[in-house]
């Protein structure tokens, strides 16, 4: 056994592999003709890249974008040379014969970054392949329409540099009625105009929900592969891909007026029975969860109350049956029904940060994506089936 099993870890994170793959087929099919890679960066948000990424592969995708070169290093050696790899933060300065070597594609945000790319090129006597990013509204990465101008009145800065497209990134696409979308692919078209025949990518998950306008040639879902909500305020139509439980350590009977936990932020009314959960902040089990959390037993909702600990939670289980609950009994804290989107309105963050926050000490069990148990059986279901 090692530290990463239960029980010996405190809390087990389940991940539905064959959710993920069957994810990205569901906006593959929505995007027609495009290309559907795979966006894996931050460990496939928290999730497990060196996992992910090849059951992806398996499934079929071919382009997989990272945010950093080690991360994009890394990916090669998991997914071998087939594989089509982007760099979103592009290549510093000194780093870049290790992009090369990678065969790593790096985006490219500025003429500097260009000039440094071109130079590489020459250096390894053939042509390097780049993205090019241009700005439409973010004003975080990419090349401004000035940039862009110059860039296409001067196609010798390009020499030696094979483009595979031009990309943007959208600033609200999770909300259809905001106008900020539309004015982004208007400014876009403008400036894909200005190199006509280049390919292009501009949508995130929730792009691709905006409609076949903004999917072009790419498109580069990360969230929704995960599970996450693409279209805010409408119903998901993602499978659910995380389940996590932890483990209770123990229970504790307290009388009406019995304050919980540091601070003494939350206090019984009635005679109650607190659960102690291991999982804590340092799992990723956010602080401003503490009064305003909700876990289950088997199926049942429970209040967290009072602070979140470093490594505990308290629960409110004075509902549950005495006899059903005790020590080792696993609580879930994310399940499809109180999914990583639920539990960050709650915590008033968004469900990204959620998944990417998720720690490094849990027992994690992964499903489907070639091994284990298969099929189309909820992720509840098939999570049971191993526990120990
Ligand atoms: C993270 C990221 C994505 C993926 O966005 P989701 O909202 O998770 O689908 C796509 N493009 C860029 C440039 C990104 O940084």
């Amino acid at each position: 056994m090692s530290q990463f099993d239960l029980p010996v870890a405190g809390a087990r994170l389940c991940i539905d592999l064959d959710a993920v793959c069957d994810n990205w087929r569901l906006l593959r099919a929505r995007v027609g003709g495009a290309n559907c890679a795979a966006v894996v960066k931050a460990d496939a948000y928290g999730l497990g890249a060196e996992r992910v990424a090849p059951a992806l592969q398996a499934a079929g995708c071919r382009h997989f974008f990272v945010a950093h070169l080690g991360e994009g290093l890394r990916l090669r050696e998991v997914l071998g040379g087939g594989a089509q790899i982007f760099v979103l933060h592009g290549v510093h300065p000194g780093a870049e014969a290790e992009c090369a070597g990678g065969h790593l594609t790096p985006v490219l945000n500025s003429l500097a970054q260009v000039a440094a790319w071109q130079g590489t090129a020459a250096r390894a006597g053939r042509a390097l392949p780049a993205v090019l990013q241009v700005d439409t509204g973010m004003a975080r990465l990419g090349m401004e329409a000035d940039e862009w101008a110059l860039l296409a009145a001067t196609p010798g800065r390009l020499a030696g540099i094979n483009v595979r497209f031009m990309m943007s990134h959208l600033v609200s696409a999770e909300d259809p009625a905001d106008p900020t979308s539309g004015r982004q692919l208007a400014r876009f078209q403008t400036l894909r105009e200005r190199m006509p025949g280049l390919g292009a990518s501009l949508a995130n998950s929730s792009g691709i929900f905006l409609g076949p306008d903004y999917h072009f040639d790419l498109v580069r879902p990360g969230a929704a592969l995960y599970g996450l909500a693409p279209v805010r305020g409408q119903a998901n139509p993602m499978r659910p891909v995380i389940r996590l439980q932890g483990q209770v350590l123990q229970i504790r009977s307290i009388a009406a007026g019995t304050p919980v936990g540091y601070s003494h932020t939350w206090v019984a009314t009635r005679e109650s029975r607190i659960a102690t959960v291991a999982v804590g902040y340092a799992d990723g089990y956010l602080r401003s969860l503490g009064n305003r959390g909700r876990v289950s037993f088997e199926g049942q909702q429970l209040p967290v109350v009072g602070t979140v600990s470093m490594d505990t939670i308290t629960v409110d289980a004075t509902e549950v049956p005495r006899e059903r609950l005790g020590e080792g009994s696993l609580i879930d804290l994310a399940d499809p029904e109180n999914d990583a989107d639920a539990i960050a309105d709650r915590a008033s963050t968004i469900g990204y940060e959620i998944l990417t926050g998720l720690g490094r000490r849990y027992a994690r069990c992964y499903l489907g994506g070639g091994e284990g148990p298969r099929g189309t059986e909820a992720i509840g279901k098939r999570a049971a089936l191993l526990v120990r």
